[in-house]
């Protein structure tokens, strides 16, 4: 019986947590908080590694490595999606762990922030592999969650048919229909409305506050998106519906452009379920040119470590709005700052998915289910008042959105902690 690893990456990964713990430290001097606040969150309070064998379709075994990471639990339940990516780390599930707590914090949620991540390559696997590898994770796992514990979601190359495999597992190991063990569910399933498209729709508020400050009509101001996944390819949608002009959007494999303005109902009937469209077109560019293109602005929504100090300043956008988690260096944020361009961090930006699988979870344990109006309604309100919390706190204090957003971040946690006697 053959036996086969896969093996993650380990580059570059170490500049995500310690950039991340960097930011944390100035946001709890900035605060006052005294030295132990930032020991207890510059890790995870909690991280299960596992191995998971899965029954190939070739009838050959292979052993995947698996992550959970919960960063702190003061608040209630940790939360965070369940990433399949051939170059998961444990650094990278930790750092993004700490994200979601201070996401949480950011839109005022009752959780902590955890995160998972399996180092494989979804594209490689057939769907009765990914079946077989997402109820191995779960059960690998199921100790360590659970609704009132540490709530999954989907992120990169998971979806919602996966979300429903682990739900059912859970369920079966729990002898007991357990909707709200995690969220991104389909929606017979106990999924919420607007869940899919939470990510873009946040991202898509934040861009119209944004604006306003910049002076930016969206009607005809130009887009550039990389990445047309699930978070990509919403947003170029509601751009282009708000009568955004969609300059370029791209994927792996490369990037479209059209000063014109892209087709971008055409390009989301086209793309595949990765995210996947360029390949289909002879004209493209790279992801590298994509990111210069002069527009109005500009929005990561693939991967980390995008915009770094060596393209900083060729950067030709007047706002950056984070879709993607950590797509911007710190030292990139600087020079962007430096140069009045507007940038809105990943843990602002992004935290609309979170926000509606809290929804999501809500519903579950009330069992009682909001239309998509009520959803889009709720995650107006919480996304336009952080926004505002945010920027103020930034514009008051002459720091930068970053540091403001882990400011407002960081406090929820810190006060749980010390009510709870922890420090
Ligand atoms: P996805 O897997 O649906 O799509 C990822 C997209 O990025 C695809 O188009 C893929 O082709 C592209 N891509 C992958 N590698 C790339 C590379 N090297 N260069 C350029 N493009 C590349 O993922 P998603 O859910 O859209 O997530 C995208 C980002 O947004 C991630 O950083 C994720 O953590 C973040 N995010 C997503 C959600 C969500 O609810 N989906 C929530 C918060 C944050």
């Amino acid at each position: 019986m053959a036996t086969k690893e896969t093996k993650g990456s380990h580059e570059g990964q170490t500049d995500i947590l310690i950039s991340t713990q960097t930011v944390i430290m100035k946001a709890l001097e900035k605060l006052g908080y005294p030295d132990e606040v930032y020991e207890l969150l510059k890790e995870p309070i909690r991280l299960l590694t596992v191995r998971i064998p899965v029954r190939m379709d070739d009838g050959s075994i292979q052993i995947f490595t698996g992550y959970r990471s919960q960063h702190n639990d003061a608040v209630g339940p940790t939360k965070g999606g369940v990433r399949f990516h051939p170059n998961v780390t444990e650094k990278e599930v930790k750092a993004l762990s700490i994200w979601m707590s201070l996401k949480a914090g950011i839109v005022d949620l009752p959780y902590g922030g955890g995160k998972g991540g399996i180092i494989c390559d979804p594209r490689e696997m057939s769907f009765r592999e990914l079946e077989r590898l997402s109820r191995g994770y779960v059960r690998a796992i199921s100790q360590f969650v659970g609704p009132s514990k540490d709530i999954p979601a989907p992120d990169v190359f998971t979806n919602s048919q996966i979300m429903a495999w682990m739900m059912d597992e859970y369920s079966r190991i729990d002898e007991f229909n357990n909707p709200g063990f995690i969220t991104g569910k389909p929606i017979v399933l106990g999924g919420s409305h607007g869940r899919e498209s939470a990510t873009a729709k946040g991202v898509t508020i934040c861009i119209e506050e944004a604006a306003k400050k910049k002076n930016i009509d969206i009607k005809g101001a130009r887009v550039v998106i990389q990445g047309f996944g699930n978070a990509g390819s919403f947003l170029a949608k509601f751009m282009h519906d708000a009568g955004a002009k969609v300059i370029a959007i791209s994927d792996a494999y490369g990037a479209l452009h059209d000063p014109n303005g892209l087709d971008i109902d055409y390009l989301l009937d086209r793309r595949d379920s990765f995210g996947t469209v360029t390949k289909l077109f002879n004209h493209t560019i790279s992801n590298k040119e994509l990111l210069e293109l002069d527009c109005d602005i500009l929005v990561p929504a693939a991967i980390e470590n995008q915009i770094t100090k060596d393209n900083a300043n060729d950067i030709n956008a007047r706002i950056v709005v984070e879709a993607a988690n950590g797509p911007t260096t710190l030292e990139a944020t600087k020079l962007l700052t430096e140069r009045e361009i507007l940038l809105v961090p990943d843990v602002l930006a992004s935290s609309g998915g979170v926000t509606v699988s809290y929804f999501e979870w809500v519903q579950n344990r009330q069992g009682y289910y909001w239309s998509e109006e009520e959803v889009e309604e709720k995650l107006r309100d919480v996304m336009v008042k952080a926004f505002a919390n945010i920027y103020t706190t930034a514009t008051n204090r002459r720091i930068d959105m970053r540091l403001a957003a882990y400011m407002v971040g960081v406090r929820k946690m810190a006060e749980a902690a010390r009510f709870r006697g922890w420090i």
